[in-house]
């Protein structure tokens, strides 16, 4: 297929993440031509990594679902699903600085937070809630008004913003109950995890092979400085002056990011919605022992300013991270927050010394902590409104040769990457069919097939 392109179509797809890599490689292999553009200087985009050591590790936690079925698709067509090491784990929960499991009835039974009544309350209506849901206007209803309703205001308060709403932060009572009721067709305490065996390195590197195996061309350290459209076509100014010129442009940027970039025409053509995103502050911790060895435990009312910790290593070992068992603790907040504008070694100072009062139990000591990195990304989740099902935008936009991929078109699916490999399946063929040249569609009616 290299070099072939035989629609004689030219598309740039922008942004290097998930999305991007993902619609790259369709779009070269129904044989156009492609230019990926991105701006930074390693592809992955949330999913990237950072050199450590004689490897690499990933800035913020990943994980693979079973139900992924549109990822794991396309590792089995990259040759890569028999690497993804599957793993049961199991979840913690901190209330008030006290450990507790959180996976079983006899978990549940003995979580003290909460009195006994709303004990048994949270396990009956966690075990009929997505049968609850089903039929429900859920997209017009808040999550909060919803879940009080059904568990209660304790249980509300001290499990379940905190367990679902720190990606959310105070806007989680406001956000559609559709969205939770999603997740949780995704995602269960004790839950069966996947990591891919070389990290998500591996899967972005074979995306690539992939993409540069056919008509493609791949540009790293280069951001979009201008879109626009000229007589029909994408024209995409990069640094220097430089234009790319394409019969077709997909933007993978959050609509934010894209916003800027839209020349005066375009920008008025772009969807009206404004979602206000979440962005997030991630410390790593490369730690000589393990925590409690839960994958994940939401962090309530402990003194800490992350809420969650991620133990990673309880999914994926130790051997890819030289022995050492590796944390993320995080905290999901708006980028002009004044502790996202903080600088990352006071960051990491300061909830060093939060983890270690945190797991004192166990001792966590400083000889125990061996590095610290912190990390951020300021588009992470879109805060949707109420009735977002109708707001949503198209991913066409109209009377443009412009696609766009991104996370606020994936509700309301869970923002990752399954979603998105699943979004850029839905975007290549939307220019497939647009691709079909009259000459293809005349010979497919000729041949008794129907043309798309
Ligand atoms: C802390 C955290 C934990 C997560 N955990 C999971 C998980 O366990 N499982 C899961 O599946 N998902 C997880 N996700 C979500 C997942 O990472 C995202 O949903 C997914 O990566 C979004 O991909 P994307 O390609 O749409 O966007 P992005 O990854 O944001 O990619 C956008 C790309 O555009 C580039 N760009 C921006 N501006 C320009 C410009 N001007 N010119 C060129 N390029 C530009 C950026 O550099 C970036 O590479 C997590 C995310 C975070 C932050």
């Amino acid at each position: 297929m290299a070099g072939t392109n035989p629609t004689g179509r030219h598309v740039a797809v922008l942004g290097g993440g998930i999305c991007g890599l993902a619609t790259a490689y369709r779009l070269t292999r129904s044989g156009h031509r492609v230019t990926l553009i991105e701006g930074s200087d390693q592809l992955g985009g949330l999913g990237t990594f950072f050199a450590w050591r004689d490897g690499w590790v990933e800035r913020f936690y990943h994980c693979v679902m079973p139900s992924d079925d549109e990822l794991l698709g396309l590792l089995a067509e990259l040759g890569l699903a028999d690497e993804v090491r599957w793993r049961r784990t199991e979840m913690g929960m901190i209330v008030d600085g006290r450990h507790h499991a959180f996976n079983t009835a006899r978990d549940l039974l003995r979580f003290t937070p909460l009195g006994l009544p709303d004990r048994i309350r949270f396990g009956v209506v966690s075990l009929l809630l997505r049968g609850l849901g089903r039929g429900r206007d859920l997209d017009d209803t808040r999550t909060e008004d919803w879940l009080r309703g059904l568990y209660g205001n304790a249980v509300w308060e001290t499990l379940l913003a905190p367990m679902f709403g720190s990606k959310f932060g105070h806007s989680f009572g406001d956000v559609p109950a559709l969205y939770l009721w999603q997740r949780l067709g995704r995602e269960r305490n004790v839950a069966t995890r996947g990591y891919p065996a070389r990290g998500y390195r591996s899967v972005i590197d074979g995306l690539r092979a992939a993409i540069e195996a056919g008509d493609a061309t791949v540009r790293l350290s280069t951001p979009v400085e201008q879109l626009s459209v000229v007589d029909g076509r994408a024209s995409v100014t990069l640094p220097g002056g430089e234009i790319v010129e394409a019969d077709q442009v997909v933007s993978t940027l959050p609509l934010p990011q894209l916003r800027q970039l839209a020349d005066d025409d375009l920008a008025a053509r772009l969807p009206t919605v404004r979602l206000p995103y979440q962005g997030v502050v991630n410390a790593l911790f490369f730690l000589r022992r393990p925590l409690a060895g839960h994958y994940w435990t939401p962090v309530v009312r402990s003194g800490t300013e992350f809420d969650g910790v991620v133990e990673m290593s309880a999914l994926a070992g130790t051997a890819p991270y030289g022995g050492r068992h590796l944390a993320y603790v995080m905290r999901y907040t708006d980028r002009e927050s004044t502790l996202y504008q903080e600088d990352g070694d006071s960051i990491a100072a300061r909830w060093t010394g939060q983890l270690r009062t945190l797991y004192s139990g166990l001792p966590l000591t400083d000889d125990d902590i061996d590095e610290v990195h912190v990390f951020k990304a300021p588009f992470v989740e879109p805060v949707y409104p109420l009735g977002y099902l109708r707001q949503r935008p198209p991913v066409e936009l109209p009377g443009t040769p412009v696609l766009l991929a991104t996370t606020a078109h994936v509700y309301p699916r869970v923002t990752s990457w399954n979603s998105s490999v699943r979004l850029a399946n839905q975007v290549a063929a939307t220019i497939d069919r647009a691709a079909v040249s009259p000459r293809t569609a005349a010979a497919m009616r000729a041949e008794g097939e129907p043309s798309p």
